[in-house]
């Protein structure tokens, strides 16, 4: 069996023994003799799964009794419509700080429904920083603010959160959930895809202060109503079942082998720590983001040079380190190290780049 280094922006690798362990389980989960895949999902058995999940995400994030935490379907993006149709319900505006694509499309999805002001943006230099904000250019009276925690494209972070008083702060976490301690109380609602950090695609998180939900506009999908979520336990209907399970093992996982979230970001950047020194004082690799908003999560570089980027994600793929380039609307390279790429690898391709270094000069 041959397992390649995969840098895959989503969906990305996870924790090898957590396919392992599912490997194992496949045909009969623990003696029921069904595959979780098979599984009714009101079955007692798979009640368990869901429970367990849930507490055990409570428990890694610390997250506040006074927050639901919702298991959906439909992708962070479908969050882009799904916030404002509960959230905008008070003053009907909202605020946004544009800081790539996916807060892009965020922003947009909100002005269908609501004002959707931009109070700040880093499309003029691509994106490539997190741009300064002033809370007198907030808006007083918004019923949220929207930021991208971690610009999955861009490898930027945000690592201070804007003072917005009493406006809740509403964050995309998709790419940077579970990399590192999060202060929950600090959001009115926290999303996520699953397929960077918590398993694989088909399951969205949602984590949202009880008392913003409930207040749903009147034209609002069933579906895509938080209370409806929340009042059934995330089986209203059908949940994304085996994807649940496979997050279930990460967190245990992150929970037993790492020992928490204090532990995995010491690990994040150890191994963020690794690639960036190595970009610093590379004389043909460069970061493209300003160092103190770098990513630890997706670290984006070029050479300079679109014929040796071409070149150099072609031989890195032959040598087993894959996925390598970068978005389609930058260019270049980019190598995610979400929390199941192991150090090993991230030394490995820096080694890797060396060498394509010394032979390309
Ligand atoms: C991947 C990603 C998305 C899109 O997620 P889908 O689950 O494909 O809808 C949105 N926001 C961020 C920050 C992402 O990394």
């Amino acid at each position: 069996m041959k397992r390649v280094y995969n840098f895959s922006a989503g969906p990305s690798m996870l924790p090898e023994a957590v396919l392992r362990q599912a490997a194992d389980e496949m045909l009969d989960y623990q003696g029921s003799g069904q595959s979780v895949m098979e599984m009714s999902h009101r079955s007692k058995v798979y009640e368990s799964i869901i429970n367990e999940a849930e507490s055990l995400l409570r428990s890694v994030m610390s997250i506040p009794d006074n927050y639901k935490v919702l298991f959906l379907q439909g992708g962070a993006s479908s969050q882009f419509a799904m916030v404002p149709l509960n959230l905008m319900n008070g003053s009907g505006k909202a605020d946004f700080v544009i800081t790539g694509q996916w807060a892009t499309k965020a922003q947009k999805e909100a002005a269908r429904y609501g004002e959707a002001n931009i109070v700040a943006s880093s499309k003029d230099k691509t994106f490539t920083y997190i741009p300064q904000l002033d809370p007198d250019t907030f808006t007083k009276d918004a019923d949220y603010f929207h930021i991208c925690l971690n610009n999955t494209i861009y490898g930027t972070k945000f690592h201070q959160l804007p003072d917005t008083g009493n406006v809740p702060l509403v964050a995309d976490i998709s790419s940077c959930i579970l990399s590192e301690p999060i202060d929950v109380s600090k959001f009115g609602l926290l999303y996520a895809g699953a397929q960077k950090n918590m398993g694989p695609a088909g399951l969205t998180v949602v984590i949202v202060r009880e008392d913003l939900i409930g207040k749903a506009r009147d034209i609002t999908p069933t579906m895509f109503d938080y209370q409806i979520h929340a009042d059934n336990g995330s089986m209203y209907n059908t949940p994304p079942c085996y994807a649940i399970y496979i997050c279930k093992l990460v967190l245990e996982w992150l929970q037993n082998t790492i020992g928490g979230l204090e532990a995995m970001k010491e690990i994040n950047e150890r191994k963020a720590n690794i690639l960036y020194s190595f970009l610093d004082n590379s004389q043909l690799f460069k970061g493209t983001v300003v160092a103190q908003d770098r990513s630890l999560m997706n670290v984006p570089f070029v050479t300079g040079s679109q014929e040796l980027d071409a070149k150099f994600v072609k031989e890195a793929e032959a040598a087993g380190f894959v996925n390598l380039k970068g978005h389609r609307t930058v260019g270049g390279m980019r190598a995610s190290i979400y929390n199941a790429m192991p150090q090993e690898g991230v030394e490995k391709l820096v080694a890797f780049m060396r060498q394509f270094e010394a032979d390309n000069r």
